[in-house]
């Protein structure tokens, strides 16, 4: 239905949520898939959010608002890799036979569990409760590039008509993100230091694609206290040396983190994993340089 002068277009221009432009309603579930979204739609379609700028993808608390939301979007677009596990009963609720569920981790190389590289000389028990791989593949340019491409094409084979917008935007974008990973490369190529200490689990593809290694994290789980055990264990990874920073988020209280790099002098350093934003069109290159910033301040001797 793409000609407003009909009647019954009418009738339907007057029905909220309609939009007579004939632009598809793509729902997005977080802040880097809503900017990647964005940047492939650009003006062909209309995109929006469901998970507000000051909540997480972790733990977000599903409402029936948001069904309503999911029932009258065309094309739903998420994450995957089990990020958004509140999804699946809301698509459900929601109804729409004809909705098009785009998982934007399709063909991505996934890590399974923490991946913490020990440090030579501390002993380190695997994590238990470190099950199936790990969620965080959009803080990797790489992997952005990959989910990127998987919007473009659910958006061409849903919408036809716009097929060349869409291919023309993601290539612009992609471009984009190309100049990113560069400037990553360049910036991260001669550091004397590759070791990484994050606040939860959310830079190994980051070090994979970059060449850094993860050799403990915080928190093993987002919102959970280390245990006592997991906190002497970082205790003696520090201590063995090579750990420039500690790498906080700003999504949780440094405090804890900055009582053991207070003790070990060694400083706390602010790495922002999107996992909360604004999904403004800039978002993830803005954040990514910033993160970038940090790092190589960090590793170069101070925040
Ligand atoms: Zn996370």
């Amino acid at each position: 239905m793409r000609i407003c002068l009909s009647f019954a277009a009418l009738v339907l221009w007057l029905v909220p949520g309609f939009d007579c432009t004939g632009r598809i309603a793509i729902l997005t579930t977080f802040a880097p898939v809503h900017c990647f979204a964005l940047n492939v739609a650009g003006d062909a379609a209309d995109v929006s959010v469901l998970v507000p700028p000051n909540a997480g993808p972790h733990d977000y608390a599903f409402s029936p608002a948001d069904i309503q939301k999911i029932a009258k979007a065309d094309v739903l677009i998420m994450n995957g890799v089990g990020l958004e596990s509140w999804l699946q009963r809301g698509i459900k609720s929601a109804g729409r036979k004809d909705l098009l569920v785009v998982d934007t981790s399709a063909g991505i190389n996934l890590i399974t569990g923490l991946e913490v590289r020990s440090l030579p000389g501390v002993h380190s028990q695997p994590d238990p409760d470190a099950g199936g791989p790990n969620p965080h593949i959009w803080l990797s340019p790489i992997n952005a590039i990959k989910q990127v491409e998987n919007i473009r094409d659910a958006l061409v084979s849903r919408d036809l008509s716009n097929a060349e917008t869409y291919r023309a935007n993601a290539v612009a974008f992609i471009k984009r993100l190309n100049d990113v990973d560069a400037e990553i490369r360049l910036a991260t190529g001669s550091l004397p230091n590759r070791n990484l200490i994050t606040f939860h689990d959310t830079f190994p593809y980051f070090a994979r694609d970059y060449g850094f290694n993860v050799v403990a994290t915080f928190e093993e789980f987002p919102g959970k206290e280390p245990s006592p055990r997991a906190i002497e264990k970082l205790r003696k990874t520090i201590a063995a040396g090579n750990v420039s920073a500690l790498f906080s988020e700003p999504q949780y209280s440094p405090k804890a983190m900055q009582v053991i790099g207070k003790e070990f002098k060694v400083p706390v350093v602010q790495l922002d994993p999107m996992e909360t934003g604004d999904g403004s069109k800039d978002f993830y290159e803005r954040v990514t340089r910033k993160n970038l910033d940090a790092l190589v301040a960090a590793f170069h001797g101070g925040p």
